[in-house]
């Protein structure tokens, strides 16, 4: 990078062990530009609130790709696809907006009937070199199921999809070569964070965001009837993140947790 006063996180200075379950809580230096990518409305609050919020306040520019409209999440027996659309595109840019993402963007494909093939790609691939981010957030793919869970098929579409589009497609010139002639260059992101991992090796301390954590959740009022009893079930669950993180005197007391992947070329 020309600019010295950007680190590289994989700046064994800035980071430390990078990859290592010994790093400080959210210890990625530097103005960093993120995006976040995510199948539905919701799943980047649910995923990655608080370090986007967390981030945000530190001055970094975080960025959302929303892949689908999440135009299936009703029961209620009035409700429409058509009118689902509009109401989560605007429950998402409440959530961005609470959490200080600098914008939003809608790839606007169909809810449950994604795949990580060429079209979901070449959206992704374009934010991707329209954003440039050093960081991008997802779905870990790789997790299909829990003792009590399967993952939703568009999250590991969209997990696929991201990685695909980070290496090689957004990186190399010649892949969907009409970004070049549009005047996006290609790109190369630094580093990769996935949420919903099994196996996670970096833990975001966001005892200071987490309350905006839920305020933006609070935004998707179609998806969550009972606000109460998500904070309390969001409350619990990043006091367990929290818990998992090797033990250490800098150990969170809220976490959000990742598999971190740093890319080193
Ligand atoms: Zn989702």
């Amino acid at each position: 990078m020309t600019d010295s006063t950007r680190r590289s996180p994989s700046d064994p200075e800035a980071q430390g062990r990078a990859g290592q379950p010994g790093n400080a809580p959210g210890q990625i230096e530097g103005p960093l530009t993120v995006l976040v990518v995510a199948a539905h409305p919701d799943d980047p609050e649910f995923g990655a609130g608080g370090t986007s919020a967390l981030w945000a306040k530190q001055g970094r520019e975080v960025f959302q790709l929303v892949c689908t409209n999440g135009e299936k999440g009703s029961s209620d027996p009035e409700m429409t696809s058509d009118r689902l659309v509009e109401l989560r595109e605007e429950e998402q840019k409440c959530a961005a907006a609470t959490l200080g993402v600098k914008k939003v963007y809608f790839l606007r494909l169909p809810d449950g009937e994604i795949s990580p093939d060429l079209t979901l790609r070449r959206g992704i691939v374009k934010a991707i070199r329209m954003v440039r981010p050093e960081i991008v957030i997802t779905h870990d793919p790789t997790n299909v199921y829990g003792d009590n869970n399967l993952t939703h098929p568009d999250h590991r579409a969209v997990g696929h999809a991201t990685l695909d589009a980070i290496y090689p497609t957004a990186r190399d010139r010649l892949n969907f070569p009409e970004h070049e002639k549009a005047g996006l260059l290609p790109h190369k992101v630094r580093e990769v964070l996935l949420w919903g991992a099994k196996e996670p090796n970096f833990w975001v301390d966001i005892a200071e965001t987490f309350d905006t954590k839920i305020a933006a959740l609070r935004c998707h009022t179609t998806q969550i009837p009972d606000t109460e009893q998500m904070e309390k079930r969001m409350r619990e669950r990043a006091e367990q993140l929290a818990r998992e993180r090797p033990a250490d005197d800098t150990r969170p007391l809220l976490a959000e947790a990742f598999r971190r992947i740093t890319l080193l070329r």
